[in-house]
């Protein structure tokens, strides 16, 4: 066994967890990959890491589903020896009127996005309270802080993730453990999918920086929230969006 350190990113099949998974696998983490729905993608990745040297893993589960998450944490820790980052960055998104939305789409929105981060974040705190160590990394949205209109389910989720955040490292931190939160901007992932070419090209003139967000720049910030550099930071909302909040 090496003394690497262990991540665990959920919704790593595709998007930003992909690219994020991509990072970690290559600067020597211990990862496992979960996926839900995207299982060809999710080992399309899982081979690749492998075949670069990366110590990978693979776990399918529904991160709304407590049991289902309660079964990843035990095989990551069976399989790597612990856990030691987790990254809450499985969501879903869409937009609809207020009125129009469902009793049942509500419950979904805020099961995989709000959930999903109390089910994952409890299970691994059974490892991380008794190592006294550990790092949370929540994905957000800047939705989640200034509400975005026809997403209001979404961006109520979204806004409870960062309210957990912050309630949350206030309770670790005398367990030596940092919980913070990012909050990107419009990313170019499958999520945008429904977006016209017109409504991107408006989204990349409204921000600053004239161009939209990748992957990579949301896996740049949670290497570095997870590294050693970050230790003193905790509660806290990075939000890599291009200017487009500030
Ligand atoms: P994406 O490309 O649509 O990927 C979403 C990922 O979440 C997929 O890997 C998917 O896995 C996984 N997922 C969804 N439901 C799941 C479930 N119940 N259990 C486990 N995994 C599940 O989206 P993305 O843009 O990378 O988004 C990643 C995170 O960033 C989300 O939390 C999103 O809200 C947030 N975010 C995105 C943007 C943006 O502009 N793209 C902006 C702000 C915040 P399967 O396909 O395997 O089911």
């Amino acid at each position: 066994m090496t003394n690497r350190k262990t991540v665990l990113i959920t919704g790593a099949s595709r998007g930003i967890g992909k690219a994020t998974a991509e990072l970690f696998g290559m600067k020597d983490y211990n990862v496992l990959i979960n996926y839900n729905h995207s299982e060809s993608a999710a080992r399309e990745l899982f081979s690749s890491l492998q075949k670069k040297g990366a110590s990978v893993a693979l776990f399918r589960a529904d991160v709304s589903q407590r049991a289902a998450v309660d079964s990843m944490i035990k095989f990551c820790t069976d399989t790597f020896g612990g856990i030691d980052i987790l990254i809450n960055n499985a969501g879903i998104a869409a937009s609809k009127l207020f009125i129009d939305i469902t009793e049942s789409e509500w419950d979904q929105m805020m099961n995989i996005n709000l959930k999903s981060v109390f089910n994952c974040s409890q299970a691994v705190l059974h490892y991380m309270i008794s190592q006294k160590r550990g790092k949370i990394i929540n994905i957000a949205s800047i939705w989640g802080l200034v509400g975005a209109s026809c997403e209001v389910h979404y961006s109520a989720a979204k806004a409870g993730v960062i309210g957990l955040t912050k309630a949350l490292a206030k309770e670790l931190g005398p367990s030596h453990i940092q919980v913070n939160c990012i909050a990107p901007g419009v990313i170019q992932t499958d999520m945008l999918e429904s977006f016209q070419e017109e409504d991107r090209a408006e989204l990349r003139s409204a921000t600053p920086l004239q161009r939209l967000g990748k992957p990579e720049d949301i896996a740049a910030a949670a290497f570095f929230l997870a590294s050693d550099a970050a230790d003193f930071i905790t509660g806290q909302v990075l939000s890599p969006n291009g200017g487009f909040v500030i």
